[in-house]
């Protein structure tokens, strides 16, 4: 299940709570008990596209016995 993030707008306090997907009832503060919750974008989708290294610009990467 989806683990969602919220942050309280009472006492700012920020909690984690597992809700079910389409479940969009209000989740009360787990430190105040307020209502005043709001849902955070989950940690879900985080892509991470690096560069790989590899030799793009290198003029001489080529790794071959023969020599030239
Ligand atoms: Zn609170």
């Amino acid at each position: 299940m989806p683990i969602y993030e919220f942050k309280c707008d009472e006492c700012g306090a920020a909690f984690s709570e597992i809700r079910r997907i389409g479940d969009d009832k209000q989740v009360p503060c787990q430190e105040c008990g307020s209502v005043q919750t709001k849902k955070l974008i989950s940690s879900f989708s985080s892509l991470s596209s690096g560069s790989s290294p590899g030799c793009a610009s290198a003029s001489r990467c080529s790794h071959g016995a023969g020599g030239g």
